[in-house]
């Protein structure tokens, strides 16, 4: 579909599904990320992959050379190298400034006050006098959160009364990352919605999607969103607000918080595909991966209709060093009709890692929770 080249700073799950979105395009990628096996490096064979950090200067100026279009699927990479690049006109998307802003939440949620998207109320922390400010102005429980290099809920801790002070600072490294304060939110439920971004500013966004967490990781989401019309037209309307404030091509991840009075805000924006969206592959006409790379290639964007009643996605994480027991859900939904498996290819099992996940299809959202409610049961087991 297209003879450019894409250098992509990453190589996990999220460059795993890139790939194979580009590979049916017969479009080639060249992932940079440290391990030679790299989830997204195993599934397509080619010399060109580049071993090293994505945050080396030196490695991301081989990946241009070897490019003709940058990209990432991890927002904590070199911006620095980037916005040179940038200015030696390598072609990056999404912009290396955007990328910069939402690196930094702080600065993320600064923006999209700015630009009248609702945040819930926030403060920089830099003091304990700061820390105890935010206490006073919040209440308890809120949250403290790493400004920075925050993933899966790593960087946020729940502030629950004076005598958790001591304890959230220290895990969040007493002040040697930078940290902000964010007001609770007891929300009803957590929205997310994928917003695809031409670079002349065309915006499409996918159905908005519930998203369940546990423990801070995603666990669940359904497609669409079981709440009123008003609300997803509301979600919808936010979402691709936000993404029209921020520069360059691409697909973006919004989540959002929606509390008890029907009232949304925009929890974080991600500047590349998102494990929200992964239903888009089996759920959708074009999936999230596919109008990234038309959206950075800059040609005609896929529709982001549901082409089904209702999907499904159940993410499979690391419980123990012990992968067989990822593989126990997987074969249930080997059992399930219109279920699809996708496993990583991760060689380490973590707790808490993602290693895959399940998209189930289904033409009823009745019928989609009677496919998925064995699936779910399996894992709950495990963790019980
Ligand atoms: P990600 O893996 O999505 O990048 P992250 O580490 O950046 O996650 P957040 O998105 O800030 O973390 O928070 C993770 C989860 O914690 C949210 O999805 C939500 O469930 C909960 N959470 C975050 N901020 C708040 C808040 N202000 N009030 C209540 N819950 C919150
Ligand atoms: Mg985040
Ligand atoms: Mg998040």
């Amino acid at each position: 579909m297209d003879p450019r080249t894409i250098g992509v700073l990453g190589g996990g799950q999220l460059g795993r599904m890139l790939v194979e979105a580009a590979s049916r395009l017969n479009i080639d990628v060249v992932i940079l990320d440290k391990p030679s096996d790299a989830p997204a490096k195993q599934i397509q064979a080619t010399k060109s992959h580049i071993d090293g950090d994505f945050k080396d200067p030196d490695r991301i100026r081989e990946l241009a050379q070897k490019s003709d279009i940058l990209t990432i699927e991890i927002e904590h990479v070199n911006a620095d190298i980037l916005e040179i690049l940038s200015r030696e006109n390598v072609v990056i998307h999404p912009s290396p400034l955007t990328i910069r802003l939402i690196q930094d939440k702080y600065v993320q949620k600064t923006h999209l006050s700015k630009n009248h998207i609702p945040v819930v109320d926030f403060l920089e922390v830099l003091s304990r006098q700061e820390l105890m400010d935010a206490a006073s102005k919040f209440g308890y429980p809120f949250m403290l959160k790493s400004k920075t290099l925050a993933y899966d809920g790593r960087g946020n801790y729940v502030v629950r009364s004076a005598d958790d002070i001591e304890e959230a600072l220290k895990s969040l490294g007493n002040y040697e990352k930078p940290l902000y304060a964010e007001r609770w939110a007891p929300f009803v439920k957590e929205l997310a919605v994928m917003v695809v971004r031409r670079a002349n500013g065309e915006v499409k966004s996918y159905p908005v999607v519930e998203t369940v967490h546990r423990e801070n990781i995603c666990h669940l989401v359904i497609a669409p969103a079981q709440i009123n019309g008003l609300v997803l037209a509301s979600a919808k309307d936010m979402a691709e607000r936000a993404i029209r404030t921020l520069e360059g091509a691409g697909v973006f991840g919004v989540e959002m918080f929606l509390m008890s009075d029907g009232s949304i805000y925009v929890n974080e924006i991600a500047p590349r595909p998102h494990n929200s969206g992964h239903y888009t592959i089996e759920a959708c006409e074009t999936s999230q991966y596919e109008n990234h790379l038309r959206s950075i290639l800059d040609i005609p964007l896929g529709s982001t209709e549901l082409k089904v009643s209702a999907a499904a996605m159940i993410n499979i994480l690391g419980k123990s060093g012990d992968f067989e027991e990822c593989l126990r859900p997987c074969t249930k939904a080997l059992a399930t009709p219109g279920a699809t498996i996708h496993l990583y290819g991760k060689k380490e099992c973590r707790k808490g890692r993602k290693m895959g996940h399940i998209t189930t299809v289904a033409d009823s959202i009745y019928q989609l929770f009677e496919r998925i409610g064995p699936i779910i049961k399996v894992i709950d087991e495990d963790d019980s």
